[in-house]
């Protein structure tokens, strides 16, 4: 990446608000670049392989699972900050890192967690994709976690309830927690990556839904947008066969989106830059309104996919059957390691705060993992991996 084409409203690396522990420069990768890296090496994204997205990792090998996703929120992320003159690699790390905290079992998983957790400070999958970078990776000599760069640690910290925010304000004043108690923004890249993650997910999750048999083509055709779509790659290629002509129609879909969103963007930058005095810096950004954004029309056609999902796929009886399943295996798994901490590895049964070792050491597992588990420690097999 060249640096000295990035926009002023794009967040430099040579100027970034560093590491919590300051290390030596690492020439030629500049800082963004060295936490992607980093993210990549870890051992909580090599795990990203073997969890659900929507599909428990065994029912196909072609469904997306949470590695594929964060490649493909990657990608999208990428194309739309070059296009944008932001930062592609503090895009990238973020993109690599948003879902790391995720539990087994998608956000079942994460319900049982939380539910489990009520009284002991609660958990959270940003919280927790945080706590991973920060503290749970085991691989450096000098810290625990990865040690990574403010921008990206701000990234990841999507979401975050005053409770937490004041929690981790309290350790840290001026860390990424602050903005959910003061207002405003994280930067460009952080929010492109937001937008890059619906994106990214509402268009798979058609894909992967009409795959698995759950959605069918008929059924795409209450949602506007890929049903004119669909009509138009139909119409343009008669008897393409029916799997070819839903991926074109997916991937004419994500070209328009991001065309809209390039296009919405640079609008709203250029706003604002007209209203401000001087040049308008990634700083300005985070005291800003939004500024990464589509436009009215796209926003109200993704709201309706999205709505099409929840409604036709993610609360169909097959996979919230499955997400039962997995809901009830988390929900063991942690009675089990409360009552008989030392069935967890040293540093999860000696640590200082029981629970939350719990809920590290489970939010940690894979799917096939914890059903392994489970079975070990109940002598129950809930199904089969
Ligand atoms: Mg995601």
């Amino acid at each position: 990446m060249n640096l000295d084409a990035l926009a002023p409203w794009a967040s430099d690396p040579r100027r970034t608000r560093g590491r919590r522990l300051t290390e030596r420069p690492a020439a030629p990768r500049n800082e963004h670049e060295r936490d992607r890296d980093r993210i990549v090496h870890s051992t909580a994204f090599r795990r990203l392989v073997y969890k659900t997205q929507v599909f428990i990792n065994h029912e196909g090998d072609l469904f997306r699972t949470r590695l594929t996703h964060s490649l493909e929120v990657a990608q999208l992320g990428r194309s739309m900050a070059r296009a944008l003159r932001l930062n592609e690699d503090l895009v990238e790390a973020i993109a690599l890192a948003h879902d790391l905290g995720h539990t087994p079992f998608g956000h079942a998983g994460q319900d049982a967690l939380q539910a489990c957790m009520a009284e002991h400070g609660g958990f959270e999958h940003n919280l927790q994709s945080l706590r991973v970078v920060d503290r749970l990776e085991a691989r450096y000599a000098a810290f625990d976690g990865l040690n990574l760069t403010f921008e990206t640690r701000e990234g990841i910290l999507k979401h975050c309830t005053r409770r937490h925010a004041e929690r981790l304000v309290a350790a840290e004043p001026d860390g990424p927690a602050q903005r959910f108690l003061q207002g405003g923004q994280p930067s460009l890249e952080a929010q492109l990556v937001n937008l890059a993650d619906e994106m990214a997910y509402s268009s798979h999750d058609v894909d992967d839904g009409v795959r698995s048999g759950l959605i069918t083509v008929a059924q795409l055709h209450e949602v506007p947008l890929l049903a004119q779509g669909h009509a138009a790659v139909l119409a343009e290629h008669p008897g393409l066969n029916a799997r070819r002509v839903l991926h074109e129609t997916l991937r004419r879909m994500l070209s328009a989106q991001v065309g809209d969103l390039v296009a919405s963007t640079e609008a709203a930058l250029q706003a604002a830059q007209g209203a401000s005095a001087r040049p308008f810096t990634a700083d300005d950004v985070r005291r800003s309104s939004p500024l990464v954004c589509m436009s009215e029309p796209w926003r109200a056609q993704a709201a309706t996919l999205k709505r099409f999902l929840f409604r036709e796929l993610y609360r169909h009886p097959r996979v919230t059957h499955m997400t039962a399943l997995g809901r009830t295996v988390i929900t063991e798994l942690f009675s089990a390691y409360r009552d008989r901490p030392a069935e967890m590895p040293p540093e999860f049964a000696d640590a200082a705060d029981p629970p939350r070792a719990v809920a590290d050491y489970i939010a940690g597992m894979t799917d096939r993992f914890a059903l392994r588990e489970h079975q070990r420690l109940t002598g129950r097999r809930l199904f089969d991996v």
